[in-house]
């Protein structure tokens, strides 16, 4: 039987599940196409029980020192002000983090490489691209791309973390069920000072309105603002500044110009595979499903995943349990993805961009339902915070 299990993708899922096997002394390779580890700018929001979840590893305090706490977030109106403030302390005896940490992903994949680098086990090899799997009663061979050529590698069982295109999901012709929405998404990072422009906004701010809605989150020394933009609007258009700063004026009128640092614009998707698994190769994270943003869960779906499963491969490699264990994999990750991941961010962009006056009534009212009391509040922050999908999914046992 091969002695490793191998990894392919460098991103948040596959070096948490990297870290958490390394930590149980089990050897792993980690395959990443690009040169280095991609510095892009993608996720910025980790909920409490990542946090939790990535303490042992040191990157929650890496993301604190390096990121901003967020202990509550908002819900606003441009005219209005604030519509609704919730509060994490209400989960002081849920998590060990009652809070967010608005910090850059591409951070946590440092500091997890640092701490595998610790560890002296882990083998990351940059320029490694996997073109293809194949597996047999003992085990599995990835087909890796690298700099000397195609080369086979083996290993007893490997994680596809590849992200959204998985070379391994689509080698496996696991079907990516769902749709794509017809608007883009636009970030615009900006220097601008919001926390004393508007200062009783807090660092993660949602904004519904029925002709644009758009998020205001904080990051270290910027604040990112994202709005959908038009189906028809061409990509010249959208990054047109003058447009660009419209939109910024839309959001918060400014005397002066707003200074604009970057910009991306993305397309956004609702998609979960139709199987986590076949045979010795599994798939987590963007490889798995992918969301929209609204919410901030795609990344920190993913990141649980990979430590679900990392966990069972731990056990079963130290003859814990039985390999029968990996099926529950799919079986406790999988539903958390369709039923409530992928309905919770569809609901969250609905409800920001209710067109009607009941719609938006509806929606006013069920922050004012969630903020009623404490033990709804707590239950509003149990599901928006993912814990509650974490014990659901521990539920299912078989
Ligand atoms: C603009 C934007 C904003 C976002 N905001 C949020 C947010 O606020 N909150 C949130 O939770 N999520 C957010 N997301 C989603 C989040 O970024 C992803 O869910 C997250 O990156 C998924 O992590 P992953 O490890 O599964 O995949 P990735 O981060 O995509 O990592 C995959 C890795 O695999 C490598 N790779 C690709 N192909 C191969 C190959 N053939 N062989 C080897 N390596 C390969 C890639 O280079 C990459 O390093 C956002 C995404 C975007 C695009």
């Amino acid at each position: 039987m091969p002695d490793r299990i191998l990894i392919a993708g460098a991103g948040p899922a596959g070096l948490s599940a990297a870290a958490y096997l390394t930590s149980k002394g089990i050897p792993v390779t980690v395959f990443e196409a690009e040169a280095q580890l991609p510095e892009n700018l993608r996720a910025s929001t980790f909920h409490p029980p990542t946090l939790d979840m990535l303490a042992p590893f040191g990157a929650t305090q890496g993301l604190i020192d390096q990121g901003l706490v967020a202990p509550k977030f908002q819900f606003r109106d441009r005219v209005q002000g604030c519509l609704a403030e919730f509060d994490f302390a209400v989960l002081a005896d849920d998590t060990e983090h009652p809070y967010r940490v608005q910090c850059e992903q591409f951070k946590l994949n440092h500091l997890l490489y640092n701490w595998l680098q610790t560890q002296g086990g882990a083998d990351v090899r940059f320029n490694h691209a996997i073109t293809g799997v194949r597996q047999g009663d003992a085990g599995v061979t990835a087909i890796i791309d690298t700099p000397d050529g195609e080369q086979n590698f083996q290993g007893r069982w490997l994680i596809g973390a590849e992200g959204a295109n998985s070379i391994v999901r689509q080698t496996l012709d696991i079907p990516f069920e769902g749709f794509t929405w017809d608007e883009r998404f636009l970030v615009v990072s900006t220097p601008f000072d919001f926390a004393t422009a508007l200062p009783d906004m807090s660092r993660v701010n949602y904004f519904p309105d029925p002709e644009q809605w758009f998020f205001l989150l904080q990051v270290p020394g910027l604040w990112r603002a994202m709005f959908p933009t038009r189906s028809e609007e061409t990509e010249e258009e959208i990054f047109d500044p003058d447009r660009i700063e419209t939109r910024m004026q839309w959001a918060h009128a400014n005397d002066l110009p707003y200074e604009c640092m970057h910009t991306t614009l993305y397309r956004v998707h609702q998609r979960v595979a139709e199987q986590y698994r076949k045979g010795r190769i599994f798939i987590a994270g963007d490889a798995a499903h992918i969301n929209n943003p609204l919410g901030g869960m795609g990344m920190n779906g993913g990141i649980h995943d990979a430590f679900n499963l990392a966990a069972k491969m731990a056990d079963v490699w130290h003859g814990e349990a039985d390999e029968a264990l990996l099926a529950l994999y799919e079986k406790q990750r999988r539903p958390i993805a369709l039923e409530y991941v992928n309905n919770q961010t569809i609901r969250n962009k609905q409800n920001l961009e209710a067109a009607t006056p009941e719609a938006q009534k509806a929606f006013r009212d069920s922050l004012d339902d969630a903020l009623s009391s404490r033990e709804k509040t707590r239950d509003y922050l149990l599901r928006t915070s993912m814990i509650a999908s974490l014990r659901a999914a521990a539920q299912v046992t078989e």
